[in-house]
C-alpha cells in the first residue's frame, strides 16, 4: 500500500474550525496517513493577508500541535515570490517520489477559481483534488470544471488508488465558517470564540491581530 497524503493550502489568516474540521474528515475518509496544512506566503488570487506570513504559520502551528496525522508544511513561506500550487506539489513530488498518493483538498470556492490558476491543467497530472463542500459559498461551475467533474470524479473516497487524476467530492459535516467573518468579528470587538481553537484566539489576542 503507497502511502495516501492529504494537503490543505490555504492563506489561513486566520486558520480556523472550518478548516480543521474539513482536514480531519477527509483525512478519515480517504484513510491518508497524514495531511499536511500549506500556509501560503503570497497568494496570487487576493490581496495581502492581513497577519503576517510568520504569524499565519504560528496560528497554524497551534492548531495542529498534538493532533495525530496533521502536520504543517512551510514550503511554501521559503519562497521569495507568489505561492503557484503547481509548483508546490512539483516540489513535493520531487522529495517524495513517484509512489506516493497525493491528494490536494480544496473548498468549493477554490475549486470554482480553478481555471484562474497558474497552469491548472497539470495539478491533476501530480495530484487527485477534494472537493469539500462550503454551506457559505454555492458558486455556478464554469464548464470547462463541470466536464472535468464529469470525466474525472470518483463516487466512493475509500476506493481511490490513482495516485493522482481523480476527482473526490466530499460532503463533510457543512459549517459556515470563513476567515474574512472571524476577521471582521474582531475589528468590530466582537468574540470569534468557538469558530477557532482556543490557542488561535488566545494568539489572536496577545498579538492585536485584526483589530481596526
Ligand atoms: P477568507 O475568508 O480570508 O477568504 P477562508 O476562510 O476561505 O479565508 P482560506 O485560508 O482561504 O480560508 O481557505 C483555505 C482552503 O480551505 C480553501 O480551499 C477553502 O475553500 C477551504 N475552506 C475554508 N473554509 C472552509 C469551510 N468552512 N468549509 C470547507 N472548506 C473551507
Amino acid at each position: 500500500m503507497t502511502r495516501r497524503i492529504g494537503l490543505l493550502g490555504g492563506t489561513f489568516d486566520p486558520v480556523h474550525f472550518g478548516h480543521l474540521r474539513g482536514a480531519l474528515e477527509a483525512a478519515e475518509c480517504l484513510g491518508l496517513d497524514e495531511l499536511r496544512l500549506i500556509p501560503s506566503a503570497r497568494p496570487p488570487h487576493r490581496g495581502q493577508p492581513r497577519a503576517s506570513a510568520e504569524q499565519r504559520l504560528a496560528m497554524v502551528q497551534l492548531a495542529t500541535g498534538g493532533v495525530t496525522g496533521l502536520m504543517v508544511d512551510d514550503r511554501e513561506l521559503q519562497r521569495d515570490r507568489p505561492s503557484y500550487t503547481v509548483e508546490t506539489l512539483e516540489s513535493l513530488r520531487s522529495e517524495l517520489g513517484d509512489t506516493v498518493t497525493l491528494f490536494m483538498i480544496l473548498g468549493w470556492d477554490a475549486f470554482g477559481g480553478l481555471p484562474a490558476w497558474h497552469r491548472w491543467e497539470g495539478l491533476l497530472g501530480l495530484c487527485n483534488l477534494v472537493v469539500l463542500q462550503r454551506p457559505d459559498y454555492d458558486p455556478e461551475l464554469p464548464e470547462v470544471l463541470k466536464d472535468l467533474l464529469a470525466a474525472r470524479s470518483v463516487s466512493d473516497p475509500g476506493s481511490v488508488s490513482a495516485r493522482y487524476g481523480q476527482i473526490i467530492c466530499l460532503t463533510q459535516t457543512p459549517l459556515a465558517i470563513s476567515a474574512t467573518h472571524i476577521r471582521q468579528l474582531v475589528a468590530e470587538r466582537r468574540s470569534p470564540r468557538f469558530l477557532l481553537p482556543d490557542a488561535v484566539l488566545d494568539y489572536i489576542e496577545t498579538h492585536g491581530l485584526y483589530l481596526p
